[in-house]
């Protein structure tokens, strides 16, 4: 059997391509050495592939920023306020990625989405009514020839224009259906120049197919596919999907005339079924995604092997080609990387590179391999804790409510905190700087005791809190710190983890992170953070919000076990997580955030699994988390992104006091449906986005305010950036909340 890989990698086994794109920001070396280090990383990954022997190698997956920006600026879809800064094509693509504030002109980023149920982020192209959708690039070709200098005849892989036009936003008066021709007719020129550069095959990814469609979906679908196919010519074209299963459009794909069919059957619950109930057309290949693209353990040969038997009851072996169920893109590089993790747990992992030797493995059934993964699957160590298996198992239904009711703890609260209206606060995190992260890493490799490290973050805690008086914010944070990634720090401070060096995954643009593994179960071993908010409350008389990081995202934010549900793992956390709100209650902290910035992200792709695969056991999850309150702390909670538009009852039903999230990047809609569903839970929508470096001005605040205003009770609202400010610098983070709290003291007067 033929092996096919989906996307690979960019980012750097080292994190190359992150370091050279930030020095590139900074003005430290110039474009030609940022595209050296691009073109090094292509390299480094089609050899990796190579001498692996994967058949299928992806070309044209690499990126500087996103994929999905690529194909905006491929086919024009640029927007004119980013061509009017007159800057070089890179240095236009990235003002549209991260916004442009400088003697050109001063712009805002486009927004940014989270990429289906994973953690990357995609730039949400924008297409206006005049845009003039054209070929105007040669990535995917170039990208081509490099390979092909390189000695591998590699498959183009280029985001499908179906997904591409359901992911835009278009912001005039035209549809998707409007820009279907030209875009067609500019894939069509790009096939042309493939074809000519000597490329014969083309991987067109369509992950949108995994979601709910309606007849009007697979109508544009079936246009596009049907003239773009018309004039493939001598190309071998392959519709990759992956993310879930294609029940919707399973036979419009099938009849129409792709030479191949990637198929996810790791997370297409209805994969099998669907080509054992329809069958699969003869003379199509079938890239059957059995290589889980997305998680970190090894594969079970044993279950994948019945996998393929199945398939191969439809479709002939010769037409069978094994790949990863997505992009490698969502795990780490090697684990050739980890040095300090034992082999007793690194032989359960398998990271992108040990992917490849796994899909070789399975094609080749190599007998002892075989043998071997076999034996692995009989026993882990360290994964059992019988007394969190009894604490989950002895959970009762009160458990998950908070007594009393949100409209009298709104009151009690009021009352005892005296807040002005329109209070001010920040997300948790102030700009993590070069001394902040040196202090950590000193640390933990021991060149500073404990007590220089402890000292160290008390200055940084008093200073930050002097900062946010002199500001004049009303809710203080203590500025975390003593944390890099939320969740590893939560994960470092449970039993049941397992920790990684090198293991970075790309989240956006340059921003990496490494979630921790879930090994075994979950629990406290001591207080967390307790000392962190003690000691920051110690310096102020204005209320310090403490600051938690909800189960729902240290899941999400993890690899999870295989081994166990995820809602189990998520109540193991969430009882860890009760415990420290209780403790940080006990020890007079009043204000707790319980962070659940990616509870979004992994609501199911399709309505119908909504509640009952998802929300029905993570809002209860969260809410065991903070029930044992009493009426007075009041509780708060942070997400990451306003899409929750279809979800309010169920965040509602989280039973937060106050809920901040992103609103500044998106339309204020989720603010009407908030009003609609008449959402009880207090909110602060971020009044401007910190994943720009531009520093927002006092107007520009205040119009963003009375807009909120309009939609909101005034009793209700929060003021405050749309989420943590770790990535940010100093100086624009002062003069970025001076304007928010000047912009918050108009509207109160
Ligand atoms: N409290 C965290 C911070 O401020 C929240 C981060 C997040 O939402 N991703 O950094
Ligand atoms: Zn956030």
């Amino acid at each position: 059997m033929f092996t096919s890989v989906i996307g690979f990698p960019r980012i750097g086994k080292d994190r190359e391509l992150k370091f050279a794109s930030e020095k590139y920001f900074a003005g430290k070396i110039n474009e030609a050495e940022l595209q050296e280090t691009g073109r090094m990383q292509r390299e480094y990954n089609l050899k990796t592939q190579k001498t692996s022997g994967i058949d299928l190698i992806p070309c044209n997956d690499f990126s500087f920023y996103d994929n999905v920006l690529d194909t905006a600026f491929l086919f024009n879809a640029i927007p004119q306020r980013y061509k009017d800064l007159n800057l070089p094509v890179l240095d236009t693509y990235f003002a549209a990625a991260r916004g442009y504030q400088g003697t050109n002109g001063n712009v805002k980023a486009l927004a940014m989405k989270k990429w289906f149920n994973t953690n990357y982020h995609y730039i949400v192209p924008e297409i206006e009514d005049d845009a003039e959708i054209k070929l105007a690039g040669t990535k995917p070709v170039d990208e081509f020839k490099e390979a092909k200098a390189l000695g591998i005849d590699a498959k183009v892989t280029l985001t499908g224009p179906f997904t591409f036009l359901k992911l835009a936003r278009f912001t005039g008066t035209k549809k998707a259906s409007d820009f279907a021709g030209a875009l067609t007719a500019a894939y069509i020129g790009l096939l042309e120049e493939l074809r000519s550069a000597g490329a014969d095959k083309v991987q067109f990814d369509e992950p949108y197919l995994v979601r709910d469609l309606e007849s009007d979906d697979i109508a544009l679908f079936e246009d596009i596919y049907k003239n773009i196919l018309s004039k493939k010519g001598s190309l071998s074209i392959l519709l990759q999907t992956y993310f879930g299963d294609i029940r919707d459009v399973y036979n419009n794909v099938t009849e129409l005339d792709f030479d191949a069919i990637g198929i996810d059957f790791v997370e297409g619950r209805k994969s099998l079924e669907l080509i054992k109930e329809n069958g699969f057309p003869k003379g199509k290949i079938l890239v059957a995604g059995v290589v889980n693209g997305k998680n970190i353990w090894r594969n079970n040969y044993a279950k994948t092997k019945a996998i393929l038997d199945e398939l191969k009851k439809s479709v002939p072996e010769s037409s069978l080609v094994i790949g990863t169920s997505c992009s490698l893109l969502h795990v780490p590089y090697t684990l050739k990387s980890e040095t300090k993790l034992p082999e007793s747990y690194k032989e359960h992992f398998a990271f992108a590179e040990e992917k490849l030797v796994e899909l070789s493995e399975i094609a080749s059934e190599n007998a002892d391999a075989f043998k071997k993964n076999e034996a692995l699957f009989a026993s882990r160590p360290d994964v059992l804790d019988q007394a969190v298996k009894d604490r989950v198992s002895s959970i009762r239904e009160e458990d998950y409510t908070r007594f009393p009711t949100f409209e009298e703890r709104e009151k009690i609260q009021k009352e005892l905190l005296k807040l002005p209206l329109f209070p001010t606060t920040t997300i948790g995190s102030f700009p993590q700087t070069e001394d902040v992260r040196k202090n950590r890493k000193d640390f933990k490799n021991g060149s500073l005791t404990e007590e220089q490290y402890i000292s160290f973050n008390e200055n940084k805690i008093r200073e930050c809190i002097k900062l946010q008086e002199e500001i004049g914010l009303d809710v203080i944070v203590h500025g975390e710190f003593e944390r890099n990634d939320m969740v590893e720090y939560f994960g470092e401070h449970l039993s049941g983890y397992v920790f990684t060096e090198k293991a970075w995954v790309l989240s956006y643009g340059t921003r990496c992170v490494k979630p921790p593994i879930i090994w075994g179960d979950v629990s406290r071993k001591e207080p967390i953070t307790v000392k962190w908010s003690v000691f920051a409350q110690s310096c102020t008389n204005k209320p310090v919000k403490g600051m938690l990081t909800g189960p729902v995202t240290i899941l999400n934010w993890s690899f999870p076990r295989e081994d166990i549900s995820i809602r189990e793992s998520t109540l193991q956390i969430a009882l860890a997580i009760r415990d420290e709100v209780l403790d940080l209650e006990k020890n007079g902290i009043g204000i707790i955030q319980i962070d659940e910035a990616a509870l979004r992200e992994k609501l199911p792709l399709r309505k119908s699994d909504w509640y009952s695969e998802y929300l029905d056991w993570a809002i209860p999850a969260f809410r065991l988390v903070h029930s044992g309150v009493s009426a007075k702390t009041q509780i708060h909670t942070h997400m990451c992104y306003s899409e929750f538009t279809d979800i309010i009852p169920a965040i509602d039903s989280m039973d937060a006091d106050v809920i901040t999230f992103e609103a500044s990047r998106s339309d204020l809609l989720i603010l009407d449906a908030l009003k609609e569903n008449n959402f009880k839970t207090e909110v602060g929508p971020g009044v401007y986005d910190i994943h720009s470096p531009r520093v927002p001005s006092v107007d520009e605040i205040v119009s963003a305010l009375t807009k909120i205003r309009a939609k909101t009770e005034d009793s209700k609202l929060w003021v405050n950036p749309d989420c943590g400010l770790k990535t940010r610098g100093v100086t624009e983070t002062k003069a970025s909340l001076k304007n928010l709290v000047a912009a918050a003291k108009i509207i109160r007067g």
